[in-house]
């Protein structure tokens, strides 16, 4: 912080630290440090490192404005700039004085480039804030200019069948060109976007299973919907997913919601009266991802699932990993063993398919059948 000399420097000290604390939300913490530095712990930000950078800036924006507004000390009007280094932390095993020492450092790049400018340790996390706000900010006008699109990907029986599809979605952005879900779907969780977007999405994928219902070729093909823990953990979520079918008239036998294991962790009795107030309504689901998180076996077998999907991630390497191998196997014999249908997913070479087979898998997806395209494109 610079200050003009001639002033009662304590005074102007105590009008900063009170606009500190003012300014940050409760439960952060303000300290001096010692001279004129301030520290600022800043708790509860979100656990996605570039989001949080995010909200950190945010709030450094914030503090800026507020420590440069002209200071009344001893009627003489006072006005002084600061600079700010932040850094973020998520490990418990961050060491204090280290994460000071980068703040820090932060703070005399910041000061460097002039009055009241903030910084990033991390260069990366530097120009990471600054995409990750345009697309916040982009992604509220992407309903509303239709910039959204779903693709289908093929699901396979045994002998190469087709027997439905999964919706993957696309955001279609009118400069950057296509913008793949894993760089934007955690962005929508964090800001509570997904929710009307995962509800854009059901309602298209409600619309399409309306109109394959019109043809024999088509009328009893599925539609798997991957469904956010967000959108899934709304009160009415049960009525949401109804409200798609109703509007549309598709048959709820030929919906399939996909869940994570993550999001079958938390209120287990919730879970369990949401899924079977969809299930009486012939709304089948899925767990996607299996295999990579922690299914308590009793709490699986409570729930009125319909499938188990082996995760990409042991498919890919199955003919050489023997530890894959093994957990594509009990993942198979496990759904087996509870009534479940199974379905690999990422499955490239028929030399995959030919092994997951003689394991007892009976559905299939990947690239070897086809990659998600648009509505057009898709052949079945
Ligand atoms: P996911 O549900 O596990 O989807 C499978 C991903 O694997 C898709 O990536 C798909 O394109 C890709 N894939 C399919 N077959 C193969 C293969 O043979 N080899 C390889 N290497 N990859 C394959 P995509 O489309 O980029 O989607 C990424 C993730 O984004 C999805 O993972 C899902 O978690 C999420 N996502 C996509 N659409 C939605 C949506 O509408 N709502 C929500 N909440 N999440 C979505
Ligand atoms: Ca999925
Ligand atoms: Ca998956």
């Amino acid at each position: 912080m610079i200050a003009p000399g001639m002033i009662n420097g304590d005074l102007l000290l105590c009008q900063v630290a009170e606009r500190l604390v003012q300014a940050t939300r409760h439960g952060d913490t303000v300290a001096r440090l010692g001279g004129d530095e301030f520290v600022i712990l800043m708790t509860e930000l979100s656990n996605t490192e570039e989001v949080a950078a995010v909200q950190s800036e945010t709030l450094a924006v914030k503090l800026l404005t507020k420590v440069s507004q002209l200071y009344d000390i001893e009627a003489i009007s006072y006005q002084c700039s600061a600079s700010i280094g932040i850094t973020i932390f998520n490990r418990s095993a961050d060491v204090v004085g280290d994460l000071l020492k980068q703040a820090d450092m932060a703070m005399y790049k910041a000061k460097a480039t002039g009055r009241n400018r903030v910084c990033f340790f991390n260069p990366k996390m530097q120009a990471d804030v600054n995409t990750k706000a345009e697309i916040i900010q982009e992604l509220y006008t992407a309903i509303s200019n239709e910039q959204f699109e779903l693709y289908y990907q093929k699901q396979v029986d045994d002998h190469g069948h087709a027997i439905g599809a999964e919706v993957l979605l696309r955001w279609r952005h009118p400069m950057k060109g296509m913008i793949s879900p894993a760089q934007f779907i955690p962005v929508a969780e964090d800001t509570g976007l997904i929710v009307p977007i995962g509800q854009w999405v059901l309602q298209q994928a409600c619309q399409m299973l309306a109109s394959w219902a019109k043809a024999s070729a088509t009328e009893a093909l599925t539609i798997a919907v991957n469904i956010s823990a967000i959108q899934f953990n709304k009160n009415n979520f049960v009525q949401t997913v109804l409200d798609a079918l109703h509007k549309t008239g598709a048959n709820p036998r030929r919906l399939k919601l996909e869940l994570t294991e993550s999001m079958l962790v938390s209120d287990i009795a919730d879970i369990k009266t949401k899924m079977s107030a969809l299930q009486q309504h012939g709304v089948m689901f899925s767990i996607d991802d299996f295999g990579t998180g922690y299914s308590s076996l009793f709490y699986l077998k409570q729930l009125p699932l319909n499938q188990l999907k082996i995760d990409q991630a042991f498919v890919r390497d199955i003919l050489v990993d023997d530890n894959d191998r093994a957990i594509a196997q009990s993942v198979i014999t496990l759904s087996q063993s509870l009534k479940l249908e199974v379905i690999a997913e990422g499955v490239e070479t028929q030399a995959q398919r030919a092994l997951l087979q003689s394991m007892g898998c009976s559905a299939y997806q990947g690239y070897l059948f086809g990659k998600p395209c648009s509505i057009d494109e898709l052949e079945i």
